[in-house]
């Protein structure tokens, strides 16, 4: 038998029976019988890149998400769009009266879709088939293109078979066995050179035999490396004892794009994090990084962002692909990428992986040439943290017990960003690895569900074009005294500026301006307000009393760590306004108990 004659059906047999299967064990076996019964001699990746496709760099990405795969299905199909399979298609999280179980499942609601239109038959796919189908499909992005291939597929396969090829093109089995159980059935050093290579079909190919153990291979510039990833704790106290008698640095955690740096003279490479490579950062970076990496060779691992060099600070997650285009096409703009190293990998000819951390560290000190805002390292004595604008706080430092771990989270949270990771300082860098060598904290967030009625009750200038005008507004919750009295008190709670139009702020700003209280020297706060030490909070303005202001909707997401700046007890993310309530008088605010009650339910407790 030769590859071209071996049907796809009997792969999809052997992922049918591993889902009866009970056991890991008996999973694992099933595979081993099919490499050596029903592939032996073959070329494995063939194979293994359908059971891995997640794994598979041969191919390029397919584009197709559950939504947009619908609508190819439904025009392989040749469904009419209001037809009512084509609307269970696009709707399948829904799934409708007769998807039960299924809905949410693509595969499963088309595969009951197919089932009445393919029937049980199989068209008698190969498996080198279904391969070329599949390379056509991720070589076009042509959504028509797309369908017809969909539809020669279904031509030659039957619902079930279909179901599985649905899954592949998601890259999600759900067999119930996990990778490191398929790489070590193949052979018990595949996971190792996987991690080092990210590289499926060599893996399938040096492999081949899996009685012959093979020799551990280091990491090669050029070929990304599999990154290490942070196991989520729950709170400080936690993460302090799993790194137990350690020497532990804290470290932000930056919301970006994990980004591998291959650099070998003038040639750069961008690895992602799931090891595909990332041409669009070369126009914003590549100069960069040529000119201030002092080393002809290297990897550097960290994060890439968006700087904005107007605000001094970093643009909240999903710019970058825009600011990489702008890069491209050489427009002018305020923002630029920006790649923070907090590790380094391979130095000239060697790689440094087993070194600890702290040589790593200094090693990136040596090989890098910071430039502020463009290219930054991640170290806890000087890089990036001599680059803060003022008020930052550090974006690394070494912790010497659990308080400096809570101190150096709440900053971080305070100063909006996304949590924070620690590591063991005396720690080699381990490809692949996600057993909880580096530890990572973030806040619980919980939707607010609805928005959140408070009052205003001072106010912040802005600057630019709305200097010395109220652009932003401190708000409050009510303390409720007692339920037959308008409430005295309102607790800060947060500050707020965005969400509404400009005109819709110069009226509300209009109507409250004869109420404005300079907050002069002596800073005294009005007794009616309630509000910490801290002086982030401090308005520009005060609202002279609760009764002349006016309640605003707000929406966000609830941070459930304590607020440090703020007096209420949790903290909001990103609050936007969403609605002014002229129709709403002030004391009908929400109160403190109430949104205390909305968090804890939300919260499941
Ligand atoms: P999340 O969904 O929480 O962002 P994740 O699933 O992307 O996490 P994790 O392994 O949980 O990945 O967290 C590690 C990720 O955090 C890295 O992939 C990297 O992108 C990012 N990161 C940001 N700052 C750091 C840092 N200082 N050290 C290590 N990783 C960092």
């Amino acid at each position: 038998m030769t590859d071209t004659t071996v049907k796809f059906g009997l792969l999809v047999s052997m992922f049918q029976a591993m889902l009866r299967d009970r056991t890991a064990a008996k999973k694992r076996k099933r595979f081993r019988t099919f490499l050596d019964r029903v592939y032996t001699g073959r070329e494995y990746f063939s194979a293994v890149r359908l059971i891995l496709p997640g794994l598979d760099r041969e191919r390029g990405t397919y584009g197709l998400k559950e939504s947009t795969l619908a609508t190819c299905v439904v025009d392989a199909l040749g469904l009419a769009k209001d037809s009512p399979d084509a609307l269970r298609l696009v709707n399948w999280r829904k799934g409708g009266a007769r998807s039960g179980a299924n809905a949410g499942n693509f595969a499963l609601i088309a595969a009951e879709v197919l089932q009445r239109r393919q029937g049980m038959v199989s068209g008698g796919l190969t498996i080198r088939e279904l391969n070329n189908l599949l390379d056509q499909l991720a070589s076009t992005e042509n959504r028509g293109e797309k369908a017809v291939i969909l539809s020669s597929l279904i031509k030659k396969t039957n619902a079930l078979e279909m179901k599985w090829i649905l899954m592949i093109i998601l890259k999600d089995l759900k067999l119930g066995i996990s990778e490191k159980s398929i790489f070590h059935e193949f052979h018990p050093d595949a996971e190792d050179l996987f991690n080092v290579t990210c590289d499926l079909k060599l893996v399938c190919e040096k492999l081949k035999d899996h009685t012959q153990r093979q020799k551990k291979q280091d990491i090669e510039v050029g070929k990304p490396v599999r990154p290490q990833l942070a196991m989520r704790v729950g709170d400080a106290t936690t993460a302090w004892k799993k790194l137990h008698g350690k020497h532990v640095v804290v470290e932000c955690k930056f919301d970006g794009d994990r980004i591998q740096i291959h650099k070998n003279g003038e040639e750069i490479h961008f690895f992602s994090r799931n090891f595909l490579e990332h041409p669009e950062y070369a126009h914003g970076m590549s100069n960069v990084i040529v000119q201030n990496i002092l080393v002809q060779r290297c990897i550097l691992d960290g994060e890439m962002l968006v700087w904005d060099m107007a605000t001094q600070h970093f643009a909240e997650f999903g710019s970058n692909q825009e600011i990489a285009k702008a890069a491209k096409e050489g427009l002018e703009s305020n923002r630029q990428l920006c790649y923070i190293a907090f590790d380094i990998l391979y130095v000239g000819d060697t790689s440094v992986i087993h070194q600890s951390l702290t040589e790593r560290h200094s090693l990136l000190q040596k090989v890098v040439k910071p430039v502020k805002g463009r290219l930054e390292i991640l170290v806890p004595d000087g890089g990036i943290n001599d680059h803060r604008p003022p008020g930052q706080p550090f974006w690394s430092t070494v912790a010497y017990n659990v308080e400096d771990v809570e101190r150096f989270f709440k900053d971080t949270i305070e100063n909006r960003d996304e949590g924070i990771v620690l590591k063991d300082l005396g720690s080699k860098w381990e490809p692949g690895d996600r057993s909880g060598k580096w530890l990572k904290l973030k806040p619980d967030y919980i939707h607010a569900g609805s928005d959140l009625d408070v009052l205003i009750i001072g106010g912040y200038f802005g600057s630019g074009r709305r200097g010395g005008e109220v652009s932003q507004f401190l708000v409050g919750l009510a303390e409720l005294s007692d339920h037959t009295s308008y409430p005295k008190r309102f607790i800060s709670f947060c500050r707020v500026g965005s969400g509404l139009s400009n005109d819709e702020l110069n009226a509300l700003v209009a109507k409250l301006k004869p109420y404005f209280r300079k907050n002069e020297y002596p800073k005294r706060v009005p007794h009616f307000y309630e509000v910490t030490n801290n002086s982030k909070e401090r308005p520009d303005v005060w609202i002279e009393s609760p009764d002349k202001s006016i309640v605003i909707s707000i929406t966000s997401d609830i941070r459930t760590v304590k607020s440090e700046v703020f007096a209420a007890p949790y903290g909001l993310r990103f609050p936007r306004i969403t609605r002014v309530r002229y129709d709403k008088p002030w004391y009908e605010c929400l109160d403190v108990q109430s949104f205390i009650e909305l968090v804890q339910s939300s919260n499941g407790n």
